[in-house]
């Protein structure tokens, strides 16, 4: 089944083109990313499998433009992988927020749609997004069905006392206050392919998976049902992330509002977008700049360094204790994938209850699936590659075969 996994931002879409033989087995025909969409000039970057791509700078005031591009690419006599729009037999969107509607993937229609409506103000970044971008995919494919899946789903597996914040529990009626998580299709998917290449039973086991990205947050996961998880009612709450600033005491909140005169959006602003590594160093959201400055001595972007492994111990040590134990650690995402140094660390805070990890393949563990235990290891240690996309196809796979049916 030729699958199209779409990823809408509110000025880019990123996209996967999947030929999905089974859940295992499978093609990527095609990957790109449109960016600046309703910016005097946008960019589409379209990188087909097997030959070359292309870069292209043009106007794309919106969604559907840029939608029309992607499948114009994917179609394209000399850059495309598909004889014709007809080909494609099904899309896949991300959804960051589905809150307590929906514990997994859905097929769209008119009720879907309201919910994920809904759920805006909970992510206001993301879902208006995507519904652009399956409005966009109506407009260019109306007879394909679509189909979402929510970070937040996997993570609806979670017990009242750890979802529920210790405010009126009128609030929680009223405006649907909880915790609901995100990143949960990595999560569950880093956690699954841990399991199987940690020998274990997923249906038990102890796993903690550490996403640590841009954005970034630690899931406990018992028995392959996710029982915490470190982000909140939005991705803000949790540890220090590339611009967001994590877990902080809800009072500094309306006194920096009085102190600097500033309105709720101006705070939600700060705290998304201009904490985190960004606020901390002052300079750069991005963990390789970090590196590069504490090497050079900056003292800020060492604080930084120390906070991130720090908020990763204090996840890791309380989800420990959540389970009563843990079989398997994962490290995934970005930063997760990419820092060897930072997975040391973290598991050197470990070394109390018998974590030991091999620092030769920990070294060189760089974007594949790799335990770096020991073998004599009290726990299991891996490096999983995400892949959101693959989860998303399986979904969509699954859901419209049923369909047809
Ligand atoms: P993500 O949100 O998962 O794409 O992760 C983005 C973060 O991963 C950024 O802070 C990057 O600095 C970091 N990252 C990506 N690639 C590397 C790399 N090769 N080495 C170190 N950090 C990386």
């Amino acid at each position: 089944m030729i699958i199209l996994v779409i990823n809408c931002g509110s000025s880019s879409i990123k996209y996967q083109l999947l030929d999905m033989k089974s859940d295992d087995v499978y093609d990527l025909l095609a990957k790109g990313l449109v960016e600046k969409i309703g910016l005097p000039e946008g960019t589409i970057r379209h990188r087909p499998s097997g030959k070359e791509g292309f870069v292209r700078d043009l106007p794309i005031p919106d969604h559907v433009v840029g939608m029309k591009l992607v499948m114009d690419a994917l179609v394209d006599p000399v850059y495309g992988v598909l004889k014709s729009f007809s080909d494609v037999e099904a899309v896949g969107h991300r959804i960051v927020q589905g809150a307590d509607f929906f514990s997994g993937s859905a097929l769209v229609d008119e009720d879907v749609l309201s919910k994920i409506e809904f759920c805006c103000d909970f992510a206001p970044l993301h879902n208006p997004a995507h519904l652009l971008g399956i409005h966009a995919v109506t407009d260019v494919l109306p007879d394909v069905p679509q189909v979402v899946t929510f970070d937040t789903a996997f993570h609806q597996t979670m017990e009242p006392y750890a979802y529920m914040y210790a405010l009126p529990w009128e609030y929680y009626e009223k405006y649907r206050i909880r915790r609901y998580g995100a990143h949960g299709t990595s999560h569950q998917y880093v956690s699954q392919r841990g399991a199987r290449l940690a020998g274990l039973d997923l249906g038990h086991s102890k796993i903690i998976t550490c996403h640590i990205g841009n954005g970034s947050s630690v899931t406990a996961i018992k028995d392959g049902k996710c029982v915490d998880t470190s982000m909140g009612f939005t991705p803000l709450e949790g540890m220090i992330m590339g611009t967001r600033c994590g877990i902080i005491d809800a009072n500094i909140i309306p006194y920096i509002m009085k102190k600097e005169g500033l309105t709720p959006a101006q705070m939600t602003e700060i705290m998304n977008k201009k904490s985190g590594f960004l606020g901390l160093s002052g300079v750069s959201s991005d963990a390789r700049d970090m590196n590069d400055l504490a090497l050079a001595g900056n003292k800020k972007a060492k604080i930084v360094l120390k906070k991130l492994t720090y908020d990763i111990v204090k996840l890791v040590g309380g989800y420990i204790a959540e389970m009563n134990g843990v079989d398997l650690i994962v490290f995934t995402a970005g930063i997760g994938e990419n820092n060897p140094r930072l997975r040391r660390r973290v598991c050197e805070q470990l070394a109390y209850m018998g974590v030991k990890i091999d620092n030769e393949v920990n070294d060189a563990a760089r974007g594949e699936e790799v335990i770096f235990s020991t073998p004599d290891s009290t726990v299991k240690v891996a490096l999983i590659p995400t892949d959101e996309e693959l989860v998303i196809a399986r979904d969509t796979m699954r859901i419209v075969s049923t369909l047809e049916e």
